[in-house]
């Protein structure tokens, strides 16, 4: 590929009409500013992620994709890839650029029940998958929220309430289709571009629009699911923190590090205030087990015992799973992500819920925020090695997720996200080894492949690219220098393209 100059310009008019010419055969959209449909496109999920692009493109083929990219390149045209719009760290948007919106018309899900595979199209949303995985009885490791896109998601790791049992969405990618830097189409798996697949499955952002990925399905059937609402007195906290212990706690068994779930399910306790506690602070527990229900109401019989003002657990599809969080639409909206071991310690979750509620008591616009520990089994995640992820390791994911909806609010509510994050830094710093002293691995709260603990789909605020990849930043900046020279693809922890290229 040429080399051309890092600095990307703005479109102009003629970078307009010289796009429609060029697509004007095809089913793609050219929407400047005045268009219809225009406003739709640069909508995301956090109102405070939107930018004004010069233009956006809504494909409807790879090859559309490759002609607008190629544009772009040999023009030094700024570009965002827009999958589900769920970045509030704005990586999907572009301030002048050219914005390509996968998630307008890219999105249909075929099955291959065969082969139990699923082609996703960029621009999809973990709803379109589960539906249509679940007309075959199949489903694979998916956000655990149905209008989170697949595109961001995917590539970046990828968490979902199946990945105690499979691995992160990378560990079950088959394949990718990637349009890269200069326009070309690129196929990536274990056997083609293999470089390429490594870097996708963790950094996928920085090379390239993802416009097709291959996903391995496996048999699925309903579910073990719910909610169980709590008052936040002392004594409940006591009680949620020894039962979460007991279930998720990871201990070492003749097999490896385990835990009493066994990967069958996933919870997020959190500290919200939901409609139905009328707006007081409460601890949720949010149940998503893939089990049946004598044996998801065995393994949460601590947890119902307590006797939840609220309890909706039950059976239902597993499509149902993902939807267990309302769609939120018209916030301003910032994660920030952050890691904790188990054994929990019930002093700390006091320490959170005392910020939690000093906070909303001083910002009545940030109600809606919440702070969730998310508790699944993250000892296969350890174990696997697929691709170019640097946070595998016995540890979990916290979310601290600040809403509101008044701009001048913006610093406040996102301050208040850091400090969070940062209480769970020192509560790891001071009792992590200790937590996780006895288990493999565990001498060291970042496990034997030396966890990051933090992952780039949550933490998208301060930190720089080489805390996020780790040490395996130097291959891909070699990998980057292969397929994507002059760093067309920016916008999330970017990659310097290494200056030479080794074989
Ligand atoms: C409500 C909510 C729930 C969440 N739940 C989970 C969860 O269960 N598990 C989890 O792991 N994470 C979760 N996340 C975090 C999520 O992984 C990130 O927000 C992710 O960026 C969302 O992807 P997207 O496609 O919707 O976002 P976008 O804003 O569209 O994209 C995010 C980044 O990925 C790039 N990108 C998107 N699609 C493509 C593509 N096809 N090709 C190339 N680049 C692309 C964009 O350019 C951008 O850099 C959640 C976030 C939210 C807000």
């Amino acid at each position: 590929m040429g080399s051309l100059p890092n600095a990307k310009r703005s479109i102009t008019p003629n970078d307009i009409a010289a796009l429609r010419h060029m697509l004007s055969d095809t089913n793609a959209k050219v929407l400047s500013p005045s268009d219809a449909g225009y406003s739709a496109s640069i909508a995301r999920w956090s109102r405070a992620a939107e930018k004004p692009a010069g233009v956006s493109i809504i494909p409807t083929t790879d090859g559309e994709v490759g002609l607008a990219i190629k544009y772009a390149h040999e023009n030094g045209i700024d570009v965002a890839v827009k999958g589900g719009g769920h970045s509030t760290a704005g990586a999907s948007s572009t301030h002048g650029g050219l914005l390509i919106d996968l998630g307008a018309a890219m999105n249909k899900v075929t099955v291959d029940p065969a082969k139990q595979q699923l082609r996703i199209p960029g621009g999809a949303l973990w709803g379109d998958v589960d539906a249509a995985a679940w007309e075959y009885g199949l489903a694979t490791v998916g956000g655990t929220v149905a209008d989170t896109g697949v595109g961001g998601l995917s590539l970046g790791g990828g968490y979902g309430v199946l990945s105690g049992e499979l691995g992160l969405v990378i560990d079950n990618m088959v394949s990718a289709t990637v349009v890269l830097a200069n326009g070309d189409i690129a196929v990536a798996s274990e056997t083609e571009n293999a470089d390429l697949f490594w870097a996708l499955r963790g950094a996928g952002q920085n090379f390239g629009v993802t416009t097709e990925l291959v996903l391995q399905a496996y048999p699925q059937g309903e579910c073990f699911m719910g909610m169980m609402v709590f008052a936040p007195t002392a004594e409940n906290i006591g009680k949620l923190v020894q039962a979460a212990n007991e279930l998720h706690g990871i201990r070492q068994t003749s097999e490896g590090p385990a835990t009493k779930a066994a990967g069958r399910t996933m919870s997020l306790m959190g500290i919200v205030k939901p409609p139905p506690a009328e707006g007081k602070t409460a601890i949720l527990v949010l149940v998503s087990c893939n089990t049946d229900e004598a044996t998801g109401r065995e393994l949460y019989k601590d947890f119902i015992e307590l006797g939840p003002m609220v309890n909706t657990l039950g059976m239902g599809p597993y499509t149902q799973v993902n939807k267990q969080v309302p769609a939120i639409t018209g916030m301003r909206s910032s994660l920030k992500g952050a890691a904790f071991v188990m054994p929990l310690r019930e002093e700390f979750v006091h320490q959170v819920l005392a910020s939690y509620e000093a906070y909303t008591a001083e910002c009545e616009d940030a109600k809606e925020s919440l702070v969730a520990w998310e508790l699944y089994d993250p000892c296969l995640v350890a174990k696997l090695e697929n691709g170019c992820f640097a946070n595998r390791g016995h540890h979990f994911n916290s979310l601290v997720m600040p809403m509101w909806s008044k701009a001048e609010n913006d610093q406040f509510c996102r301050q208040w996200a850091r400090d969070v994050s940062n209480m769970f830094k020192k509560e790891i710093e001071a009792h992590g080894e200790t937590a996780s002293a006895g288990i493999e691995g565990g001498a060291s709260v970042r496990g034997k492949k030396g966890a990051v603990l933090l992952y780039g789909n949550y933490d998208q605020y301060d930190e720089i690219s080489k805390d996020i990849f780790g040490e395996h930043y130097e291959r891909l900046a070699q990998i980057k220098a292969r397929y994507d020279p002059d760093n067309m693809f920016n916008k999330l922890f970017p990659i310097t393209p290494a200056a030479e290229l080794f074989e």
